[in-house]
């Protein structure tokens, strides 16, 4: 299967309902699609890399600056408590470098604890694109970047 990432970065596809970012050259963040949970970044790394140990020393250093500062600026647009952290690459036409980051706010279900996560992934009723929107506008604010626009969801 072709790499639906590197389609969604060629803007062949369209994979989230929310404005996105891009952090620089390397990296990109935009919010999950679809998800139960306002505040579920990805980011995505601006070319096709199968692993982690692929990087360059380039991308490396600018993923060690982007990762705490757009956790940073998830806590500040979400009031989150922690950030939860994941990188798999494992799903068929995403296996291209991209971690997941998900806003745990401190009233958040037992169920949904640590890799129970998963359970507001792929779900019927996302949360709605005017909560993503402000979320990434948010998010963009806090980083001092612009928010662009993603265009209508497609595949
Ligand atoms: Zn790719």
């Amino acid at each position: 299967m072709a790499c639906q990432t590197c389609r969604a970065l060629a803007d062949e596809i369209v994979l989230t309902d929310a404005p996105r970012v891009d952090l620089d050259d390397h990296w990109r963040v935009e919010h999950c699609y679809p998800v139960a949970v306002t505040g579920w970044l990805v980011l995505v790394l601006r070319r096709h890399a199968r692993a982690l140990h692929d990087l360059t020393d380039d991308e490396a250093a600018s993923l060690g600056h982007w990762l705490p500062a757009v956790a940073r600026a998830l806590h500040a647009a979400t009031d989150s408590e922690v950030e939860y952290v994941m990188q798999f690459a494992e799903s068929a036409g995403f296996q291209h470098v991209h971690f997941h980051l998900v806003a745990r706010p401190p009233d958040w279900p037992d169920d949904l604890q640590g890799p129970g996560v998963w359970a507001a992934f792929g779900v019927p009723n996302p949360v709605s694109s005017s909560k993503t929107t402000g979320v990434m506008e948010a998010l963009a604010l806090h980083l001092g970047l612009s928010p662009q626009p993603s265009g209508p969801l497609h595949s």
